[in-house]
């Protein structure tokens, strides 16, 4: 891999695991700047952001799963039914737990709006003329940011 063509910046941006997302407009400048010369820091940001997104679905579908089998203990009934459902619940609680603290504590919920925007965004553009003048104004401002 490339490497950082600012070291010292490079490990401010490390140390918050690539993510300017909660510095104020104003003082991101320079690091955007990094991100934009620096391939290492970039596709480090893009490494650490798919982390984020990853956790997310797996602690999402992991949910599911445990909420599927609560659901498929209350249904069937077997043997030390309640033991097996308190498992489930514990399983489903944990999972939770972890979407909490990494939609917290990552800018994945960032990442994911960003993603969204663009994806509607790349709609808005395919739509045909007509249709898009339809758009109430207010929607397209935020699809477009213009
Ligand atoms: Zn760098």
């Amino acid at each position: 891999m490339s490497q950082c063509i600012d070291p010292i910046v490079g490990k401010i941006l490390a140390g918050w695991r690539y993510d300017i997302s909660g510095l104020a407009p104003e003082m991101r400048g320079d690091y955007e700047e990094h991100f934009n010369d620096c391939e290492r820091c970039r596709s480090k940001r893009r490494l650490h952001r798919t982390i984020d997104v990853s956790l997310i679905a797996l602690a999402s579908v992991s949910a599911g799963v445990f909420l599927l089998a609560f659901g498929v203990i209350r249904h069937f009934g077997p043997q030390h039914a309640f033991i097996l459902e308190l498992a489930a619940l514990a399983g489903f609680a944990l999972s939770a737990l972890i979407w909490l603290v990494v939609a917290v504590a990552t800018p994945a919920p960032v990442t994911m709006i960003e993603a969204a925007k663009v994806g509607a965004r790349r709609v808005h553009d395919r739509l045909p003329q007509e249709i898009r003048e339809r758009l109430p104004e207010e929607l397209r401002m935020k699809i477009t940011g213009s």
